[in-house]
């Protein structure tokens, strides 16, 4: 009886074995074979994937996205002047050209070593004749030499915005943006500065807003329709306010131009204007115009106040005509933020370079360089005129020892 009982179950078995087979033949049957096939395949690629990155290289991949998503570098240059002297150098006479591109040859790198990279548009564009002080208009090649060397982002703010008046305005925002260059800080009209009212960036899981002002523009007031930032608390009150409620983004900058010139301190202005961005939750700003450098303070968090803060009040002439020590340098300033795991940005490193313009006359001709100073100061045989050298080292000797006394949490680095 149990014999028979074993002899049973088994035949039931290979019964239900029996009909499961002709039950998945039939469903092949029914279905095109060849999609059954990739499906299965394909379903059983992913399932192997999945089962291979859970066990082993999820750990790692989250490790991979969270620092290439929770992190970004910027990188902050001072004032891009263009004076006479720096036009008829560009000038090609062969090609008829303006030709800026070795100006930053030297520089390139150290500008293009960071995610984003901004800096200060001090001359008007395309308006001829072309000229430098006291009302600039530079060539449109000026600015896409910027951009070769790495520049994503100008601020266009500043005291020589309405030097060519309307039409310097207008050319100048037309010129960037046929070039693809971010910019912020002068509007068409208003209509178009609240289309957007900062220069947003959207990069690694970021949405950094930047905005710029200026203290003035040379007695220049702005032609109808077209609108300047300038640094007045209720303009930027009311831009902060309309930013946070149609953008949300998770920090803003402020680019300003404002201060003394050729004062190596901040006067009492900026830093009541500091406390102000910073009172309306604006943390980080960024200053230029003085033509020389100033200190830059990073204010970490403390028990009794938790919002951290940064100013750098003045990066200096990036380049420039202006030979006068200490016109004759500036720096770059290098920030890195991070996202918190609450989605709060914070300040992770922050870091200055500094810069040096080289005016060298090569077979007769004058041509401008900006130089990583630091690299420079053990290469004396690189400098024909022993004299240039001696002053790009009393610029470096000077511009360390102001930024060594007065700088708060944040140091050189070299390359
Ligand atoms: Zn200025």
């Amino acid at each position: 009886m149990k014999v028979f009982k074993i002899v049973c179950l088994f035949i039931i078995i290979l019964l239900v074995q029996s009909a499961c087979v002709s039950k998945k033949e039939v469903q092949k049957k029914n279905e095109p074979e060849k999609e059954t096939i990739i499906e299965e395949t394909v379903n059983e690629e992913k399932v192997v994937v999945k089962k291979e990155e859970k066990k082993k290289e999820l750990p790692q991949k989250v490790k991979v996205l969270k620092k290439a998503d929770d992190e970004i570098s910027l990188l902050f240059i001072g004032d891009f002047m263009g004076h006479m002297d720096q036009i008829k150098a560009a000038y090609n006479k062969k090609t008829k050209t303006y030709e800026y591109d070795s100006c930053f040859s030297k520089i390139k790198p150290i500008l293009s070593d960071a995610d984003v990279t901004l800096g200060n548009l001090e001359v008007t564009l395309g308006v001829k004749p072309y000229s430098g002080y006291p009302q600039f208009s530079s060539p449109p090649s000026y600015a896409s030499a910027i951009k070769n060397a790495g520049v994503d982002i100008l601020t266009t703010s500043n005291n020589h915005s309405c030097d060519k008046r309307k039409k310097g305005v207008e050319r100048t925002i037309h010129v960037l943006d046929s070039l693809n260059i971010g910019h912020t800080g002068t509007f068409i009209s208003a209509v178009e500065k609240t289309k957007n009212p900062a220069y947003v960036i959207h990069k690694n899981n970021f949405k950094i807003a930047v905005i710029s002002y200026t203290y003035g523009t040379n007695g220049l007031k702005p032609t109808a329709p077209n609108v300047v930032n300038y640094l007045k608390k209720e303009t930027i009150k009311s831009d902060v306010t309309y930013i946070n409620s149609s953008i949300s983004p998770d920090q803003i900058i402020a680019f300003v131009h404002w201060g003394d010139q050729y004062k190596d301190l901040p006067n009492k202005s900026q830093k009541d204007m500091f406390a102000y961005f910073k009172s309306l939750g604006v943390n980080i700003v960024i200053g230029a115009h003085p033509h020389v450098l100033q200190p830059m303070e990073w204010h970490k968090a403390t028990k009794e106040n938790e919002q951290e803060s940064l100013v750098v009040y003045s990066l200096g002439n990036f380049v420039s005509h202006q030979r006068t020590f200490p016109r004759d340098g500036g720096a770059v300033f290098k920030l890195w933020l991070k996202k918190g795991a609450d989605n709060k940005v914070k300040i992770k490193k922050a870091d200055y370079f500094l810069t040096w313009v080289h005016e060298p006359v090569v077979s007769g001709n004058k041509e401008y360089y900006v130089l990583p100073a630091d690299a420079y100061t053990s290469k004396p045989e690189t400098f024909t005129r022993k004299k240039d050298y001696d002053k790009m080292m009393r610029y470096v000797k000077h511009a360390r020892k102001l930024l060594g006394e007065h700088n708060k949490n944040i140091n050189e680095y070299t390359k």
